[in-house]
């Protein structure tokens, strides 16, 4: 299939592993870190780290947007189904993440909650003129590239009077994110893991293009490579941080230019910008509070917003005990790592967030089983 399987070529695979390995300096390690989940599951699904040499490590980041939503926002998604009895529209991820109390959104839906799961903004959109009578409530999570339907949905239930339908909002920034991993003081001093570069986001930076991230390239000295998400755009791209590391460069470089460009969607950039302004902070699960890292439906759309039409406090809530979800989120720790890996805590039974989610770490990891294989640096570590 074009555009797809030449992208994946063995012959190919092989050249950019011999390149990659002749320009590595022996004497030093490459620490970089893939921020989206499906550049995680493209490293493990090709087995692309094994083609590295082990002096470059990927350090897996919290680019899963179901991942970094805090148990306490799925709560307030649970309570509205319990206490308000609305229709929750949600994508089929969220069913299963665990929330407090052993519930998920699954076990309150076989309870008899009504939660339905949508393929699109526009089905929840379609439930709440097929439900005039009821409430609906479309659960919105998710990075850049999912807040343009958001708004498309908003700005279409306005125009229509859909006095019925609103937005549960979750979306969060990827920059911010980025930022706050850069500024972290347990990755500044944890020598073994610090980060050296970055893999930028593919989708997310259609939406956003390459600009955002010149300022913390710049700030942080750190070169980020706009990556896409088939195996040989991810060693390309590591290729290239290679090269700038070597030659004490950090810039902004883009490897997916068949779909980013440096000022990205604009048309989807002010259609956001109409329907959305920044919130002051967003709890993310494993970064914690967040300045300016997250979305929040304006005033002009205000009666849209479910978090006005609802009494929906914030609530604290903790993780499973024994889950390194917020370690692995940060980059500090792997999902072997965890106790809980593979034991009591599988993709039939997460325990976490990074099971579910098919570009959670966790699931990743447990889904190729390359953890499993003797020569991987995983492997060599724990035997280490
Ligand atoms: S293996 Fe399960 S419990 Fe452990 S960090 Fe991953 S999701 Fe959490």
């Amino acid at each position: 299939m074009k555009y797809v399987e030449e992208f994946r070529r063995h012959d190919l695979a092989q050249q950019l592993a011999d390149a990659i390995g002749k320009a590595v300096d022996p004497d030093r390690q490459y620490n970089l870190m893939e921020f989206c989940g499906g550049h995680t599951h493209a490293i493990f699904r090709y087995g692309v780290q094994d083609l590295m040499p082990p002096n470059v490590k990927f350090v897996h980041g919290p680019g899963c947007p179901v991942c970094v939503l805090p148990i306490g926002r799925i709560d307030n998604a649970i309570q509205l189904v319990e206490q308000h009895d609305v229709i929750l529209c949600t994508y089929g991820d969220m069913l299963r993440v665990p929330a407090s109390g052993r519930k998920s959104l699954l076990r309150v839906k076989a309870a008899g909650g009504d939660i339905r799961m949508v393929y699109s903004t526009q089905d929840a959109l379609a439930i709440a003129r097929d439900n005039p009578g009821r409430e609906v409530v479309f659960f919105a999570i998710g990075f850049e590239t999912t807040t343009p339907p958001s708004a498309v949905a908003i700005r279409q239930a306005q125009a229509g009077g859909l006095g019925n339908f609103s937005v549960f909002c979750n979306h969060v920034l990827t920059p911010a994110a980025i930022q706050n991993i850069l500024e972290s003081p347990e990755l500044r001093t944890m020598g073994s893991i610090s980060i050296d570069g970055f893999f930028g986001p593919s989708h997310v930076s259609s939406i956003i293009g390459s600009r955002p991230y010149e300022f913390f390239a710049e700030e942080f000295q750190r070169p980020v490579v706009i990556a896409g998400f088939e195996p040989l755009d991810v060693m390309q791209s590591a290729l290239m941080l290679v090269r700038q590391l070597n030659e004490g460069r950090h810039e902004v470089e883009n490897e997916y230019t068949r779909v980013v460009t440096r000022a990205g969607n604009i048309k989807a950039q002010t259609l956001v910008a109409e329907v959305f302004e920044l919130r002051r902070s967003f709890e993310w699960r494993g970064l914690g509070l967040v300045p300016y890292s997250a979305l929040r439906i304006k005033d002009s759309f205000g009666g849209l917003d479910a978090e006005r039409r609802f009494d929906m406090p914030a609530i604290a809530a903790s993780d499973v005990k024994g889950c390194e979800c917020p370690s692995i989120l940060r980059g500090v720790k792997r999902p072997t790592d965890c106790k809980l890996f593979g034991t009591v805590c599988t993709p039939d039974n997460p325990m976490g967030s990074c099971m579910v989610s098919s570009e959670g770490a966790c699931a990743a990891y447990w889904s190729y089983g390359r953890f499993r294989q003797s020569g991987t640096p995983d492997a060599r570590e724990s035997a280490a």
